[in-house]
């Protein structure tokens, strides 16, 4: 850890941010740290603390408040909830910690944590045993503007086309079953997203569509480690969002929509919205949650999407063998009624 204390990795987050001095001197400064800490560490403990910290700043930190919020403040939390009770941990209002939302929030840390640990076994076998180069780029030499958002952009489509394409075929198809058990018996098995739930399912469909979507466009382009702490930052920000279950977000357009797509992708069993930004699902006609066809009315997409997500909530409710899970579904069914009434008038004001 002496690295991440002796060396100030955080002022390569902070300098930029919250000094005062011009953009010149900011990028001196921010280029004397950045060279300070590429010539006093080996380059892998570079890497490794670099995605570690950024990894628990922009999410593993705030996803545990949201998820604190969830549990200690359920009256407070369930009134920005996109789907009331059933998005709380646990499907209900109970300021009781259950040992099952533990168990998620804990295998959704350890998910985060392989991940990171997969990417530090792979470079290691890259560069001391192999004795190639290594699959990131870790030197002094700052990369520039455009090859950053030249990087960044290729990157995010590869993420969105590797998420889609792995989810759809690999966990929601026969071609795969037992990947596909496994997914469907942890992560199908929430109510719904909930924070911390990002990261959370089955280790080995965890590692295939999150882990391998996420770090195989980094090293395809052999991103730089500062292009790399950049793009697992909006990743980052992105996750903890998108799965908090909450309305509020920064960009209600872009974050809210994301977020009400992955909600859609678990309240209708993983019948569509496959992919994180919903491009590929929209170009492929997997988005569920929206209208599919020029045929088809908005009040009867509405109705047979609430229909399909009564459906998905009660099969989990029979197959938990939960008696009390008739609580949740009947404030969610509510809360999804009282959503369109309000979207309706909304729209024909
Ligand atoms: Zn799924």
């Amino acid at each position: 850890m002496d690295a991440l204390f002796s060396i100030p990795i955080m002022s390569v987050f902070l300098i930029p941010v919250l000094s005062s001095y011009s953009t010149s001197l900011n990028l001196l400064f921010f280029y004397m740290t950045w060279s300070t800490l590429v010539l006093s560490h080996s380059r892998l403990r570079v890497e490794m603390f670099g995605t570690i910290a950024v990894r628990v700043i922009f999410y593993a930190l705030p996803s545990i408040v949201f998820f604190l919020f969830d549990i200690l403040t359920p009256s407070a939390a369930v009134l920005i909830k996109a789907h009331g009770a059933t998005g709380l941990p646990g499907g209900r209002r109970r300021r009781k910690i259950h040992a099952r939302e533990l168990k998620i929030a804990g295998w959704g840390l350890f998910n985060l944590f392989l991940g990171i640990a997969m990417q530090g076994v792979l470079e290691t076998i890259l560069v001391r045993t192999l004795g190639k180069r290594s699959a990131l780029k870790v030197s002094m030499k700052l990369p520039m503007p455009f090859e950053i958002c030249k990087d960044l952009s290729l990157a995010m489509l590869g993420r969105e086309f590797l998420s889609y394409f792995l989810h759809r075929y690999a966990l929601h198809s026969k071609l795969s079953p037992t990947l596909a058990r496994w997914h469907q018996t942890w992560y199908h098995s929430l109510s719904a997203p909930f924070p911390l739930t990002a990261h959370y399912d089955h280790p080995i469909p965890y590692l295939v569509t999150k882990f391998i979507p996420t770090y195989a466009p980094a090293i395809l382009f052999r991103f730089h480690m500062l292009t790399y702490i950049l793009y697992l930052l909006f990743i980052s920000v992105e996750e903890t969002f998108t799965y908090s279950g909450y309305t509020v977000m920064p960009t209600t357009l872009f974050l809210g929509g994301m977020a009400r797509r992955t909600d859609m992708h678990l309240l209708m069993g993983g019948s569509g919205n496959y992919g994180p930004w919903g491009v590929l699902d929209w170009i492929l006609g997997t988005a569920v949650g929206e209208l599919h066809s020029d045929e088809e009315t908005g009040d009867e997409a509405d109705e047979r999407d609430m229909r399909r997500a009564y459906e998905a909530a009660k099969r989990k409710a029979i197959g938990s063998g939960n008696n009390t899970a008739e609580q949740p579904l009947y404030s969610f069914i509510e809360n999804c009624v009282k959503t369109r009434l309000v979207l309706y008038f909304i729209v024909h004001a």
